[in-house]
């Protein structure tokens, strides 16, 4: 049985690297996946998916009116589909979460997302909140915070290394314009102070 699966995580965990994996993976089998990235994420050039240890590879990208059915993406693929694989999968809307859902069960396509699951403010993307309710398989991936605790929660900071607290839930400025945290140190700085090293 086919399923929709979520792996989440704060910035900079490896998710990127881990669709990589998991399309080498197919791929050594001779199974054909296709990828999917955010319409807007220009991080490493549109349509492309890229790890920080330096793989890139092309990627279909999605927008809010992307619809999502076996058949036409197949077309697209010009061959059998094994498996569908999403970066950025935060940025799916609610409704085509639900589609990918459906997808699995009913044209047995497995989908498997990687994504944030809270923004710059600590608020839910709405569609990581879908994926954690209608995914049959969600596991967290782990990093760490400067201070060595578990990072859960991501920053926002500007060019100038300070936090930024208000604004639109997307701004594509690159990883570096985020720092994954625990919560503590996400509470700690909510006065502006900084924590020792977090942007060392
Ligand atoms: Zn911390």
């Amino acid at each position: 049985m086919s399923k929709l699966y979520f792996r989440y995580a704060a910035m900079n965990a490896g998710k990127s690297t881990a669709l990589l994996q998991v399309a080498h993976n197919y791929e050594e089998r001779g199974l054909r996946v296709l990828l999917f990235t955010a319409a807007h994420d220009d991080r490493v050039g549109n349509g492309q998916i890229g790890s920080r240890l330096g793989l890139v590879r092309p990627a279909a990208t999605f927008g809010p009116d992307t619809a999502f059915e076996r058949e036409r993406l197949e077309q697209l693929a010009g061959c059998p589909l094994a498996c569908l694989l999403f970066d950025e999968a935060q940025f799916l809307s609610p409704d085509q979460v639900r589609q990918l859902h459906r997808m699995a069960h009913l044209q047995q396509l497995p989908v498997i997302c990687w994504g944030l699951r809270s923004d710059f403010r600590g608020e839910a993307f709405a569609g990581a909140a879908t994926l954690l309710t209608l995914a049959d398989d969600v596991e967290e991936m782990k990093t760490i915070c400067a201070c060595a605790r578990k990072a859960t929660m991501n920053l926002r900071i500007d060019a100038q290394g300070r936090r930024v607290q208000q604004g639109e839930q997307v701004v594509i400025g690159g990883n570096e314009r985020y720092r994954a945290v625990c919560p503590a140190c996400f509470y700690a700085d909510d006065a502006g102070t900084v924590a020792p090293g977090l942007f060392g």
